[in-house]
């Protein structure tokens, strides 16, 4: 039986201010079918990929990639907002669709050369991917992808990563708000 993985997925306008249409992914995510068919068909995409390391994006990046981890056997690192990470770190800031933020990463997350894998819920404009992309690449990871569960297409967050010639991976792509 296959699961229509967009009809778990909810919109709330105006969240978290006017402007925004919030994907609210935690229907998906309560649903035992749904939330094993989000994490196979990402996990999938990677398979062959000899993922080492996992840098999962806080918050909601954290809940795809620790799975995502567990099915591929790779290691997890998050990727924090700034202030939360307790020991010897690198940060990068970054222009949200709705504020600015910095994210930071563990010096020792990994050795140079381990092959990463970026995890985030969703693509919008692409700056806290990029954020992330420049903070693997600062500790000289090699980017296996980019992966996430959503893609808000008409924010063109491929077209700012482009320059770093990494894959990108989405399974839910919206061409409109
Ligand atoms: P961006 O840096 O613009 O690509 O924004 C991506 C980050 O912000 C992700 O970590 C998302 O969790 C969050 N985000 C941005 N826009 C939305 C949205 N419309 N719905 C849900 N989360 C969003």
């Amino acid at each position: 039986m296959s699961i229509n993985l967009k009809s778990y997925v909810r919109d709330i306008p105006g969240y978290p201010k006017p402007g925004i249409v919030f994907k609210d992914l935690t229907p998906l995510w309560k649903d035992p079918a749904a939330f094993q068919t989000m994490v196979d068909q990402l996990a999938g995409h990677y398979q062959s990929s000899r993922v080492g390391t996992i840098a999962a994006i806080e918050a909601r990046g954290l809940i795809l990639g620790s799975a995502m981890a567990f099915v591929l056997k790779s290691g997890l690192v998050p990727v924090r907002k700034a202030g939360k990470l307790p020991w010897n770190k690198i940060k990068a800031s970054y222009s949200l669709e709705y504020g600015s933020a910095t994210s930071e990463l563990h010096t020792d997350a990994f050795e140079p050369g381990a092959r990463v894998l970026i995890v985030d819920d969703l693509l919008a404009t692409g700056g806290t991917a990029e954020a992330a992309v420049k903070l693997v690449q600062e500790l000289k990871g090699k980017i296996v992808g980019l992966a996430f569960l959503v893609e808000l297409s008409f924010l063109k967050g491929r077209e700012l990563l482009k320059p770093y010639g990494v894959e990108i991976f989405s399974l839910l792509q919206y061409d409109q708000p």
